[in-house]
């Protein structure tokens, strides 16, 4: 067999996981479940490892979360604000303790272990004592300013209950009980809205609300695990310190004098974790010691001095009732096995994912099978596999169904189902099927699109069944009579509809192209298509100035976007190029959409780094030439192999030579180890 192209696998994992960043952060609606991405996130990173040379800034494993919406204000976070690296079972977590003690040359070294709670991350600064903003954490250097929502928390003190002079962030996690959460989700179902599929999809739902009004219905708190600002000699004495502050910190948690005592706790937590009345998804285990802490410093997008360990999966076994197929935005037909109800970590559970007819016979799963299901990360469920004894020897129970097949025809519109060779999934062909086009609707109106609120499956199914909406673009020329015709439409949500749906006539570039669905585009997709439109165009272009310029685009025109790929130029060019699309834009032209286009991008993040060349010379200790490397990029500056006179600095180990002489000659800013850890520190704190 021959060897798979590592850069191919490379570009279709990066895509894979842009494409879940943008679904989990931006749309709060995650379609894998989190071990499904974590797997493959520590793929690329084993490719990344292989051969440094492939990490590029950009890459899912450099970068936190994904860019904020544009829905709320930015912020720049005064301190960056990053992940955690994993660990998922007990090597993982001793080969951690491992490094820390290889790192700090000691075997004492004591930690502190937190639940991990399932919430969003947030930032509240406060100044001089007075909660003045608080943020998502967005990319971790950039969030969204939720000030308004968050003051809605009453969990958030707002002014702190002993005066700090000057500037405090204080992290910590706003999540939701799982009462509320289950509520949530049950109203949803009720509107006919798609569930979220974890605490923090929901938390991350109701902070990110237009109107604060509708956050504080959403009965949100906040658990705090850091500060910026505050002087404390340990990870223990800063929770004190918070508490004495006025601030929430979780109750259980625990000094580990070293890693047995941290792997009681975790053992501890895998059961009692049910009985607690919020979410969480693993162990946080911190070096107690701020000293230890600095000396330790952070690999590219998160601390070394910190590691979340992972609950795993959950699994519970319960029977298949029936199989049933629906019908996505692109037409592709998913089995769906519907349950008897079973509870699964708290939660009670009813449908699971087949994924695909290749799934389906794999498993070789059939109506009345005693199957495995397992919620993932806490995600939407999934069949692990069909109960054993049931399939022994090929004997069928007289209870099991025949093999499932996959409907001929469309199981919503009757329309024809093709499959083509070589792909796996089988679709609905016909352009105008409801399910489509409804689907369709809601990519549309999401968030990553026209981000239109209100307009929920249940109103685009009546517009649909009326025939007042047959593609996405007719949202646009709804009348507020025809909106006022419809079941359960008073005066005032009829204005409020059409209103939100006029005011989302003016939108970001990057949003409308999203919003258009084209195969293989994803969000980030959307913006470097943005972009390039943005640096060929007037800041004022029209909508029909965008799209003749796309349409006229060649294959090679679009690869020469960075990200954009032969297969994704090849999509794009074929949406452009095809008759409904073209009918669908043109109607978008004559709604009188308005494109904002994106200002020319802002090369480099701020921060002593940012924009900065500069050079490694010598041996290091702390890290590796490589890890040197990629962690400033992350921070803005282009490491580079030579010393000229455009370096800015230059960090020389112990061995430096022939570029160490230049860098003086040349009058270059040089650094020893020790003196770039201290800039690290001054740029990531
Ligand atoms: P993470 O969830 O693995 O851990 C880091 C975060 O934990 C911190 O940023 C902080 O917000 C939080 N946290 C909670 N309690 C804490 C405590 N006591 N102390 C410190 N931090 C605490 O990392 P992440 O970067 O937030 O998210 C990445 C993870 O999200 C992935 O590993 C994956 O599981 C999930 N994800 C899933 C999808 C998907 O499509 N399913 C997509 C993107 C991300």
């Amino acid at each position: 067999m021959p060897t798979p192209d590592p850069r191919k696998r490379l570009a279709e994992l990066r895509e894979q996981l842009e494409t879940a960043n943008y679904e989990y952060y931006i749309l709060d609606a995650p379609t894998i479940d989190d071990f499904a991405y974590d797997a493959l996130l520590r793929e690329l990173q084993d490719l990344e490892t292989k051969d440094p040379a492939l990490v590029t800034p950009e890459s899912p494993t450099q970068r936190v979360g994904a860019p904020p919406s544009n829905r709320f204000a930015p912020v720049e976070h005064a301190h960056p604000m990053l992940s955690l690296s994993n660990a998922f079972d007990e090597t993982d977590v001793r080969a951690f303790d491992q490094r820390i003690r290889k790192a700090l040359r000691r075997e004492d070294v004591g930690y502190v272990c937190e639940l991990k709670i399932d919430g969003l991350a947030i930032d509240l600064a406060y100044v001089d004592g007075r909660f003045s903003q608080g943020a998502t954490r967005g990319d971790g250097f950039v969030g969204e300013d939720v000030t308004a929502n968050l003051r809605t928390i009453k969990s958030i003190p707002l002014t702190l209950r002993e005066t700090v002079p000057g500037r405090v962030d204080i992290r910590g996690e706003v999540y939701l009980p799982t009462a509320a959460f289950e509520a949530t989700n049950r109203e949803r179902l009720e509107r006919e809205e798609a569930p979220f599929a974890n605490p923090r999809n929901a938390a991350a739902g109701a902070v990110r609300q237009l109107d604060p009004a509708q956050t504080a219905k959403r009965n949100l708190a906040i658990w705090v695990y850091s500060a910026a600002g505050l002087a404390v000699e340990s990870q223990h004495a800063l929770l004190a310190r918070l508490r004495v502050l006025g601030l929430r910190t979780n109750p259980n948690v625990r000094q580990a004098k070293d890693i047995e005592a941290v792997l009681a706790f975790i053992a501890e937590w895998a059961t009692k974790r049910h009985d607690l009345d919020y979410g969480t998804d693993g162990i946080v285990i911190k070096v107690d010691r701020v000293a230890d802490q600095d000396v330790l410093g952070f690999v590219s997008r998160s601390p070394r001095w910190a590691v979340a360990y992972k609950f795993p999966a959950e699994q519970a076994t319960t029977t298949v009732e029936d199989i049933k197929v629906s019908v996505g935005r692109t037409g592709v037909l998913t089995p769906v096995a519907w349950l008897a109800p079973v509870l699964v970590g708290g939660t009670t559970v009813r449908r699971a994912t087949l994924h695909n007819l290749d799934e389906v016979k794999r498993l070789d799963v059939r109506v009345g099978d005693r199957v495995i299901i397992q919620r993932a990360g806490d995600v939407i469920p999934e069949v692990v596999r069909v109960e054993p004894p049931l399939v022994r020897k090929g004997r069928r129970t007289p209870t099991r169904g025949p093999e499932f097949t996959m409907p001929e025809r469309c199981p919503v519109c009757d329309g024809p189902v093709e499959h083509r060779e070589g792909e796996v999934a089988y679709r609905c062909v016909n352009s105008i099927c409801p399910a489509k086009t409804g689907q369709r609707i809601g990519h549309f109106v999401s968030r990553g699109g026209f981000d239109i609120e209100g307009v929920g499956s249940a109103l685009v199914e009546q517009l649909q069944s009326r025939s007042l909406v047959t593609d996405p673009a007719d949202l646009f020329f709804l009348t507020k009579e025809q909106l006022l015709g419809l079941d359960r439409f008073a005066e005032k949500s009829a204005t409020n509809i059409y209103e939100r749906i006029q005011s989302a006539k003016q939108r970001p570039l990057a949003r409308i192209i999203n919003a258009l669905g084209i195969p293989q585009v994803g969000w980030s997709t959307s913006e470097d298509l943005a972009q390039w439109v943005a640096a060929k165009l007037p800041a004022d272009a029209s909508l029909a100035q965008v799209f003749d310029l796309l349409r006229g685009a060649s294959v090679e025109d679009l690869q020469s976007i960075g990200g954009v790929g032969a297969k994704v130029a090849d999509a794009i060019s074929g949406h452009f190029a095809d008759a409904a699309e073209i009918a669908l834009m043109d109607k978008l032209v004559r709604a009188d959409v308005v494109p904002v286009l994106p200002a020319a991008k802002a090369e480099t993040p701020a921060g002593p780094f940012a924009g900065k060349s500069i050079v490694f010379t010598g041996t290091l200790e702390r890290r590796s030439r490589e890890d040197a490397e990629a962690l400033v990029r992350t921070l803005g500056a282009k490491p580079t192999g030579s010393v000229s006179a455009k370096t800015d600095l230059l960090v020389a180990g112990p061995g430096a030579g022939t570029k160490l002489e230049k860098a003086k000659q040349l009058g270059v800013k040089v650094v020893d180890e020790e003196g770039f850890e201290a800039m690290l520190i001054a740029a990531q704190r």
